[in-house]
């Protein structure tokens, strides 16, 4: 096994299926293009087949399927088919939901239970304002058919200082009450705001300005995580629980066992560092000699984590996964 001398080693791996996505969310992209896939994205059987040698070089645990959108990408039937045949702990999968409804049997079939939904705002004007793609409705619905189908949903904001601060509570009080548990993501200066101080700062909302709005009305306590959790977690006794991924004020490098791969074929060891590693080349190569390569590779990504804190990257989330 490979471990740095802080003793953080990769055991959450993140899969950017498709950097294609059917919103261009304004603090993900800059100029309201939506993503189409990159020609050179590798097929579902290489990308599992990634996954196959990243189990076995890196000890790899659990898997998250992101994008650019997953759900907009056709390799996703049989990427997660291969995936689910690999003995991992968990496969779960974040989404930002517009394709939910008809995707969901796939889903199903596929053994996902756990879902992470982007979702910004109730406010259907506002969604397509920060969105700029989708509907907010459809977006409702298939949260709801996904639940009933007993899938277990995390809700994703960003709260963006502006745009939907407003949104923080009526979106708390959607979630408890369905028994969502909402991750409110402070703001990352990733992709074009690594590089627009203002922009960044005009719109960033702390951990500590979502509970002082939060406890306006609620008493809460913090909730156990476990240790490399990204999110410091809040219990609202009798109601439900919330989390806050607060990358700025309370950043969690120390204990980050996250590995990323682009639908391209380069690991990230780390959202922070402009390092990466092709490994695209690799996946066409029997095991013996792929995976000595891949285990060069990671300790190279293991290297690029941050000591202490995020500082941010440019890297478009939708390249990376979020
Ligand atoms: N399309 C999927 C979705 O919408 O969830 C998966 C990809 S998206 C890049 C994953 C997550 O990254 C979303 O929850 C999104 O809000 C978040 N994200 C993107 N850019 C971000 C930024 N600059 N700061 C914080 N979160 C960001």
């Amino acid at each position: 096994m490979i471990v740095d001398r802080q003793g953080r080693r990769f055991r959450n791996l993140r899969i950017s299926l498709t950097s294609a996505c059917n919103y261009a969310c304004t603090y993900c992209v800059p100029n309201g293009k939506r993503l189409v896939a990159a020609q050179d994205e590798l097929s579902a059987e290489a990308m599992a087949r990634g996954v196959a040698y990243l189990i076995e070089a890196a000890g790899i645990e659990r898997l998250r399927i992101t994008g650019g959108e997953p759900l907009v990408s056709p390799k996703l039937e049989a990427f997660m088919t291969a995936v689910g045949q690999m003995g991992l702990q968990d496969i779960s999968l974040t989404t930002n939901g517009q394709l939910l409804a008809k995707k969901l049997p796939l889903l199903v079939n596929a053994g996902i239970r756990r879902l992470n939904v982007s979702l910004d705002t109730l406010d259907a004007s506002a969604f397509r304002g920060i969105a700029r793609g989708g509907d907010l409705a459809t977006v409702l619905d298939g949260m709801n058919e996904a639940s009933a189908a007993g899938m277990k949903i995390k809700v994703n904001m960003v709260p963006l200082r502006g745009q939907n601060l407003d949104q923080v509570m009526p979106l708390l009080d959607y979630c408890l009450e369905r028994g969502y548990e909402l991750r409110f993501i402070e703001l990352m200066r990733m992709g074009h705001l690594a590089n627009d101080s203002n922009a960044f700062l005009q719109q960033f909302v702390s951990l500590q300005q979502l509970l002082s709005l939060i406890g306006e009305r609620y008493e809460y306590l913090q909730a156990d995580a476990p240790v490399d959790a990204t999110a410091v977690r809040y219990e609202i006794p009798g109601q439900g629980y919330f989390g806050v991924i607060a990358n700025e004020s309370v950043p969690f490098c120390r204990t980050c066992s996250r590995l990323r791969l682009s639908s391209t074929g380069w690991l990230h060891g780390c959202l922070s560092s402009s390092n990466r590693h092709y490994i695209g080349d690799l996946l066409d190569k029997p095991r013996h000699q792929a995976l000595p390569a891949l285990q060069g590779l990671l300790v190279k990504a293991l290297g690029d984590k941050q000591e202490v804190a995020f500082s941010g990257g440019a890297t478009v989330m939708k390249i990376i996964g979020g």
